[in-house]
């Protein structure tokens, strides 16, 4: 639920103070242009809220002068750059302007010696991962939507995805932001350097911060070398505890994996339809991806035999050399529920590593007591689980009073084991409720003075990650 707070309407007056900022073909304030931003990955009608403007800036500059119109005039600003997200974080649930960043879309140097790349918010991720490629250097921030997100969305959600296990997630890939302010000044965050303890680490502050602490125009991020040996392996089992608990295993073996993803028989089931490919195992299999990248040709060998070994020991039904086809499937899962039910909800919890097989079971069983179909997906070398909750033709009113009664009885448990209620996703408006009521109340006071020290006139995305009073 979003407390609202009287924000002004965008008056006739708001429109001409923006156009005279970007220009009028960048300001777009009528119903059919405005109708594309009521929802982003969101596909709940519920959550939808229609913006009253939406603007292109160019560069910082602009962004800068839409915060100090904002602030004049007292209306909400929400960024987006591709809308992807699957936490209602791009909807302008107060109203207001939408920020769209899609013309800040250069990379502006990218240095071969000094490892690293230089780039506008609005660049495409996958665009960053192939001309990093194409230098033989790896960009490794790697969500599943990087085909369509922008780096700066990235930035904003601290996005993990499929090689977070081995990398870490989009904030240790960057060494600075360039970022505008809630009140409309620029400010340059961090610096490019192995390290530093010079006063407080502002840009991972505002890494994270799902836009409500700053807005990021441009990124300073880092490249590594290359590995040259790689292989995908399919481990399948047919027992999801014993595919689930592979994974402290290879942690625990040292095999430094790039990924290791787990997807239940539904995900497999309903991605290979998609997909239209079929792999071994297709009636009853649950998958686990694993990626090992090496410098040398004789580690991936010990690597892939020890990798055998152990999935074998514990319970693997078959483990094969894997190809893109496995990677295909992964990455339409998500895209593949919209087929069988138009409405649904993608829960992103995270766990300590070696609870995620005692969670997916507790999870699994709890979700048979509830009419709607669940489907599990995890990055589960982070501990990072994925439940896609399908609506079918369930009542409004059931779908609501059951996802209130799984939930109230899936947060506590997550919170228990040291877990929390989003990975990577972002709490965005969705999760404001359960943010509030399980955050520590000293910690969410933090949050609040930080946001209202920033952003006094709360004009910046409000209404996501908690509610300010
Ligand atoms: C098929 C699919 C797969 C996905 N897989 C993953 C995955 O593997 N890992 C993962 O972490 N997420 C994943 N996501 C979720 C989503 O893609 C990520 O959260 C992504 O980082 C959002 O990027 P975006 O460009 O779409 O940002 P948006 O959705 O437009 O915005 C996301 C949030 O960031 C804010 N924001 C956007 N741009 C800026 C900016 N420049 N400055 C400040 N704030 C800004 C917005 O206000 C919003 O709160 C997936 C989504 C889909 C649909």
């Amino acid at each position: 639920m979003v407390a609202m707070r009287n924000y002004n309407p965008v008056t006739k007056e708001v429109i001409e103070a923006l156009k005279a900022v970007v220009g009028a073909e960048h300001v777009f304030a009528d119903a059919e242009s405005l109708e594309k931003y009521k929802t982003d990955e969101e596909t709940d009608p519920r959550f939808f809220h229609t913006p009253e403007a939406a603007v292109e800036p160019a560069n910082a500059e602009e962004v800068a002068a839409v915060m100090k119109v904002a602030n004049k005039y007292i209306v909400p600003v929400t960024p987006r750059s591709a809308g992807t997200s699957v936490s209602c974080g791009a909807i302008a649930v107060c109203g207001g302007i939408v920020l769209l960043m899609e013309r800040m879309n250069k990379i502006i140097e990218i240095n071969t010696d000094a490892m690293y790349m230089i780039v506008e918010g609005g660049v495409r991720t996958v665009e960053i991962q192939q001309k990093a490629n194409e230098k033989g250097l790896l960009y490794a921030g790697d969500p599943c939507s990087s085909d369509s997100c922008l780096i700066g969305g990235n930035i904003a959600t601290n996005a993990g995805g499929n090689k977070a296990v081995r990398y870490g997630t989009t904030r240790d890939q960057v060494y600075s932001i360039e970022v505008v302010t809630p009140t409309g000044d620029i400010v340059e965050l961090g610096a490019r350097l192995k390290k530093k303890s010079t006063g407080y680490c502002l840009e991972q502050l505002i890494m994270g911060s799902e836009g409500t602490l700053g807005i990021i125009t441009k990124a300073t991020l880092k490249l590594l070398p290359l590995a040259p040996y790689k292989l995908d392996v399919l481990a399948i089992f047919t027992d999801v505890e014993k595919a689930t608990g592979i994974v402290p295993i290879l942690v625990k073996a040292g095999l430094n994996p790039t990924s290791v993803e787990f997807m239940d028989n539904s995900f497999v089931r309903s991605a290979s339809d998609f997909s239209e490919l079929k792999l071994p195992h297709y009636e009853d299999g649950s998958y686990v991806i694993i990626t090992i990248e090496t410098f040398n040709e004789d580690e991936l060998e010990s690597k892939m035999e020890q990798l055998d070994e152990l999935c074998n020991a514990n319970g693997a039904t078959d483990v094969l050399e894997a190809d893109e086809r496995v990677w295909t499937i992964r990455r339409n899962c998500l895209e593949s529920t919209r087929v069988l039910s138009k409405v649904s909800t993608s829960d992103d919890l995270v766990v300590p590593v070696n609870k995620i097989a005692s969670t997916i079971d507790y999870l699994t069983t709890l979700a048979k007591n509830y009419p709607f179909r669940v489907f599990t997906l995890a990055h589960a070398g982070d501990g990072n689980l994925h439940f896609q909750i399908l609506k079918g033709d369930m009542s409004d009113e059931d779908w609501e009073n059951s996802l209130a009664s799984f939930h109230a009885k899936t947060y506590p448990y997550i919170y228990n084991l040291g877990g929390r209620i989003s990975g990577e996703h972002g709490i965005g408006s969705k999760k404001v409720d359960p943010m509030e009521k399980y955050t520590n109340p000293i910690e969410m006071k933090m949050m609040k003075d930080i946001k209202k020290a920033l952003d006094p006139n709360n004009v910046l995305n409000p209404g996501k990650v908690f509610n300010m009073k």
